[in-house]
């Protein structure tokens, strides 16, 4: 109490602005507070929770001078307008579910730093020659229905309609849970904006990698978002007596599963265009300390920020494990689960994302995002552009995820003067 009332304590005037770090921070905590477990964050599409959270961030929305709606989907919307009504906007957003017992970050970061970007300038009464929206995603993670960017593909018009019959654990239809959610399935279509509304949508979210923090970097200008390859694999030996059958006769799965595992591992670590490959799940079978494993299945995740070098390294990584098979008399069986196109964020927007970095003083730097992000489906109906903040030790998905008011300030001020040096596309390109 003394202290603050101190003349000198600079810091405990309240006639003084918070930074926008500052203000970032007390919001990712005020709406890390609505979870449906008090202990551990979780915050899922078309919950209760979900609707609370809603309604904060639009309040906020509202206090930046935007005018707001929710759609079809759960998205908040908000709309800032430029130095005259009814202009193409330049779209800012992220997403505001969760995974289960996730932390703060993921998401809600970008969002609420567009939306205090957009609260500073109301404040200072400035009007752009573009609009600004901000859009919060319903759905990114897609936890409940096990289908990814509903909120996203419903902006850009590519919302898959037979979603709606996906039914969660409780047996809850997506159609049901929108209805109880006060929403009209059959509305979702308008939620759908077109290309000439939009001159961009750029996205500020955590990097959930640690590449930032090993280059002391506090932002990073994001390249593309990596596409993905997603492999199952099967291996077929014979099971047998772990004390009978000699080690030349054997056909174990298992063993031949490690070795196209460590294979798989080798080629990416050599990899130079950035390759990452992962084994996240094995499973043998019969799966007794006695018996020789007679079939393995596993799985292959692929990524590269280039959709060529990917299907190349795709096709080495098959043959080699083909290779593996044949010599130790494993059948094998290789299908693609899942495969996503790389996005590229727009050269003219990363020109600007660049920017604005070097005009706050950092080293620009740039990196491809291995995670997906609402851009994915956003590509569909705007140039996407994203800015990357360094979290401490690329945790993410996790409580611990965590990133530096200062970090978050200066996510802030890189995009407070992207907004007001934005130039729409065919003045970029004029200038
Ligand atoms: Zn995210």
């Amino acid at each position: 109490m003394a202290d603050a009332e101190h003349p000198c304590d600079l810091d405990g005037d309240p006639s003084l602005d918070p930074s926008l770090g500052q203000e970032i921070v007390r919001r990712i905590d005020a709406l890390s507070a609505i979870s449906e477990t008090p202990d551990h964050l979780t915050r899922i599409f078309l919950t209760p929770e979900h609707r609370a959270a809603a309604d904060l961030l639009l309040s906020w929305m509202r206090e930046a001078g935007m005018r707001t709606h929710l759609d079809a989907i759960g998205n908040v919307c908000g709309r800032y307008e430029g130095d005259r009504p009814g202009l193409p906007c330049l779209m800012l957003g992220s997403h505001y579910d969760t995974v289960r017992d996730a932390g703060k970050w993921d998401g809600p970061l970008g969002l609420i730093t567009a939306i205090s970007c957009v609260g500073a300038m109301h404040k200072r009464g400035q009007r752009l020659p573009f609009a600004i929206e901000v859009i919060g995603f319903a759905d990114e993670e897609g936890v409940r229905f096990a289908s990814t960017l509903l909120g996203s593909r419903a902006v850009a018009g590519t919302f898959d309609e037979s979603v709606l019959g996906a039914k969660d654990r409780q047996g809850i239809s997506m159609r049901e849970a929108l209805s109880q959610f006060g929403l009209d399935p059959g509305r979702i279509g308008a939620a759908a904006r077109s290309r000439s509304e939009l001159h961009g949508y750029v996205e500020l979210h955590i990097e959930q990698g640690p590449v930032l923090e090993c280059e002391s970097l506090p932002v990073g200008v994001v390249t593309a978002i990596s596409g993905a390859t997603r492999l199952a694999a099967s291996l077929t030996g014979m099971a047998g007596h772990a004390g009978t059958v000699p080690m030349l006769l054997r056909r174990d799965a298992l063993a031949g599963a490690a070795e196209c595992i460590a294979a798989i591992e080798a080629f990416c670590r050599t990899d130079e265009g950035g390759l990452v490959g992962t084994v996240g799940y094995i499973h043998a079978m019969p799966g007794a300390t006695n018996v020789i494993p007679g079939q393995v299945s596993f799985t292959i995740d692929i990524r590269s920020a280039s959709d060529a070098h990917r299907k190349l390294a795709v096709a080495d990584i098959v043959r080699q494990i083909e290779t593996i098979a044949r010599r130790r008399k494993l059948l094998l069986q290789v299908d693609v689960t899942h495969d996503n196109r790389t996005v590229p964020c727009a050269p003219w927007l990363r020109r600007q994302v660049a920017d604005a970095i070097a005009g706050e003083g950092y080293r620009v730097f740039e990196l491809p995002s291995g995670a997906g992000h609402d851009g994915m489906a956003m590509i569909d109906v705007a140039d996407v552009a994203m800015v990357f903040v360094r979290c401490r030790g690329g945790i993410s998905h996790h409580p611990d995820e965590h990133t530096d008011t200062s970090d978050a300030d200066a996510g802030a001020r890189v995009l407070l003067r992207l907004i007001e040096n934005f130039r729409p596309r065919g003045a970029a390109d004029s200038a």
